[in-house]
């Protein structure tokens, strides 16, 4: 299954705990992208100004991140593949890349969010560069201010939440990715979740969906 969604709907939480439940591997397009950065790998370096930019890796490198990906799956089995499609091309690589592996997308399912709920998400929010623990600075207030609860190294801003990124990914997901959601809706694969509000009250709507889907 693929989870769309705009930033901040919380499309790697949601995946994350899903996957947990249901012993589903999870793929996240974006936490690779910023591994490869972080790692200075020549993939990092190909993507590190995208990211920081809130633009689109080019498509075809992508798919090529996501095939490599699908391949090396251990034992093979279900994937939610957070992140990715996101723009028209890339649904029609993703049909290839399942149509060569012999697999097949059961599902879609993007996340519904108010922008201005998304700006309070991603605005507040805080991550440690030190162990990757995130923090918000409303929802998940860490005990020491700017402190890491976990190893209590500095906690920053990821460089994509800043306003103005914020803004720009919010226009790349309407203009790139809902005719995405279309798509998959003419599929009759997408299921929309309303995702404002508690996670453990998204975590069930979302869960239900899946389950639902697999019935
Ligand atoms: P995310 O964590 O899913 O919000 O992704 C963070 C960033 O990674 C995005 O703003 C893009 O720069 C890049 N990215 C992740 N997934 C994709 C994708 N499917 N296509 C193009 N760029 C992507």
């Amino acid at each position: 299954m693929s989870v769309l969604g705009p930033p901040g709907s919380g499309k790697g939480t949601q995946a994350e705990l899903a996957g947990q439940r249901f012993g589903i591997a999870c793929f996240s397009t974006g936490d690779l992208l910023r591994k490869a950065v972080r790692e200075e790998s020549a993939l990092g370096g190909q993507v590190k100004a995208l990211l920081e930019a809130g633009s689109l890796v080019p498509d075809d490198l992508m798919g090529k991140v996501v095939e490599e990906k699908l391949r090396r799956l251990e034992p093979p089995g279900s994937m939610i593949l957070d992140g990715f499609p996101r723009t028209c091309p890339q649904v029609e690589i993703l049909d290839r890349i399942l149509e060569r592996l012999d697999r097949k997308l059961h599902l879609a399912l993007a996340l519904e969010v108010p922008d201005p709920e998304i700006l309070r998400r991603l605005s507040g929010r805080r991550v440690c560069r030190s162990c990757r623990a995130t923090f918000h600075v409303e929802f998940q207030v860490p005990r020491l201010a700017g402190k890491c609860d976990g190893c209590g190294k500095d906690l920053s801003i990821r460089k994509d939440d800043r306003e103005s990124v914020i803004q720009n990914r919010l226009r790349i997901y309407r203009s790139e990715t809902t005719p995405v959601l279309e798509l998959y809706r003419e599929r009759g694969l997408l299921k929309e979740v309303q995702a404002d509000g508690a996670v453990g009250d998204v975590a069930k709507r979302f869960q239900k969906e899946i389950l639902q889907a697999c019935a």
